[in-house]
């Protein structure tokens, strides 16, 4: 199996912590989705395998009329072979929800929904810079619950500045309360280049204490398993039948095409970035220029990529496909966290314990092979 990303890189406004590809300018918007129709046409030999997920993302997808995202659905079934349930995602926005949006998407075929609700506070919607309002947050949360969608999610942040226990409890609560069968918690991080980093450094907002941030993320391991989730990725918690197919393809290390400006692609061995400007991205195609960089991993960089990304999930790193060998020059790293209760080797695989999920990059960083120690296997 394989997966098609497909980026839509425009947004309402720019989200204070978000450094994703986007655009507020719709300027050129019309030039942009014909370049994509383009590369999803330039690009449909590489990939032969049946296709089980498209993901619409960004960006924001849920801006497009459902006339252009059904363009890119019927586009990708006549140049790949879609299986019959493939899981069609579409990411949206509280503000987008209607319910006539929602019955378009359905009839079209988006399984599921992803929803960026982040916060249900008034305060916070502000403070991240927001184009939705608490109230929405929690009216389009009941539209999808009501609209009949195979499987739908929501986003929640954590880890804000003065953010304290109860009102991360009570965030959970409001959540829990609206009955998703999914949910994608990210802890804050200050990215480059972001407003949130240009508060930060002005000492106009303050970040949490790191031992704040970790007690949230007890919380949500709690709270989630109470009320009967798997959490099968750091940041993702679904009820059984709902977890995401299309990142857990992609943790796996599934190949995938992304098309857009900044999509990257894999194909198991090469992985390829299409240039993160929607100017020059789509003036490519008028002149046959390059849109893209790509390297070829070299085998100790697809088994670090394998641990970073598996180490994440509840399945764990598969040892086999990290090279054994490679792995066992590191013995000494998977033995210290064996011991300190952090790491569990079980079945084949390396799981992180609960307590080594607070660490993940971490330990993965701390176990990465070289070209050397991979000796005579590189
Ligand atoms: S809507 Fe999403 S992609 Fe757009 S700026 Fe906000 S977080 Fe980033």
């Amino acid at each position: 199996m394989s997966g098609i990303y497909i980026h839509i890189p425009f947004c309402k406004q720019a989200c204070t912590y978000c450094d994703f590809h986007f655009s507020t300018s719709l300027k050129g918007r019309e030039a942009v989705l014909n370049a994509m129709h383009r590369e999803v046409e330039t690009r449909s030999g590489e990939i032969s395998n049946p296709i089980g997920t498209i993901y619409l993302g960004g960006g924001t997808p849920s801006l497009l009329q459902p006339e252009e995202v059904a363009a890119f659905i019927v586009q990708a079934k006549q140049h790949f072979s879609v299986e019959p349930n493939a899981e069609v995602t579409l990411e949206a926005n509280p503000d987008d929800i209607t319910p006539d949006r929602l019955a378009a998407w359905k009839e079209l075929g988006i399984t599921r929904i992803s929803l960026g609700t982040q916060s249900f506070r008034e305060d916070r919607l502000k403070w991240m810079g927001r184009a939705h309002d608490a109230g929405q947050a929690l009216h389009s949360i009941d539209l999808i619950a009501k609209a009949g969608f195979a499987s739908w999610t929501i986003d929640l942040i954590y880890g804000l500045p003065q953010m304290t226990l109860a009102e991360w409890d009570e965030q959970l609560t409001i959540a829990l309360d609206h009955g998703m069968p999914h949910l994608s918690a990210y802890c804050l991080t200050v990215e480059p280049r972001t407003a949130l980093a240009h508060q930060v450094a002005k000492g106009i907002s303050t970040m949490p204490a790191d031992d704040d941030q970790s007690a949230q993320f007890d919380r949500l391991m709690e709270r989630m398993e109470t009320a009967g989730f798997d959490h099968y990725e750091i940041s993702n918690f679904g009820r059984p039948g709902h977890h995401s197919r299309h990142n857990s393809a992609y943790w796996e290390g599934v190949p995938y095409l992304g098309i857009g400006p900044s999509a990257h692609s894999f194909d198991g061995r090469r992985r390829r970035w299409n240039v993160a400007n929607n100017a020059r991205y789509a003036a490519a195609f008028a002149t046959a220029e390059r849109y893209w960089e790509e390297e070829v991993l070299t085998p100790a960089q697809r088994t670090n990529e394998a641990l970073l990304t598996g180490l994440r999930t509840s399945a764990g790193a598969v040892i086999v496909r990290l090279e054994i060998d490679a792995l066992a020059r590191n013995s000494s790293v998977v033995d210290k966290y064996v011991s300190s209760g952090h790491l569990l080797l079980r079945d084949g695989r390396l799981v992180l314990t609960k307590a080594g999920r607070h660490f993940a990059d971490r330990i993965a960083a701390e176990l990465f092979v070289t070209e050397d120690d991979r000796g005579d296997h590189a």
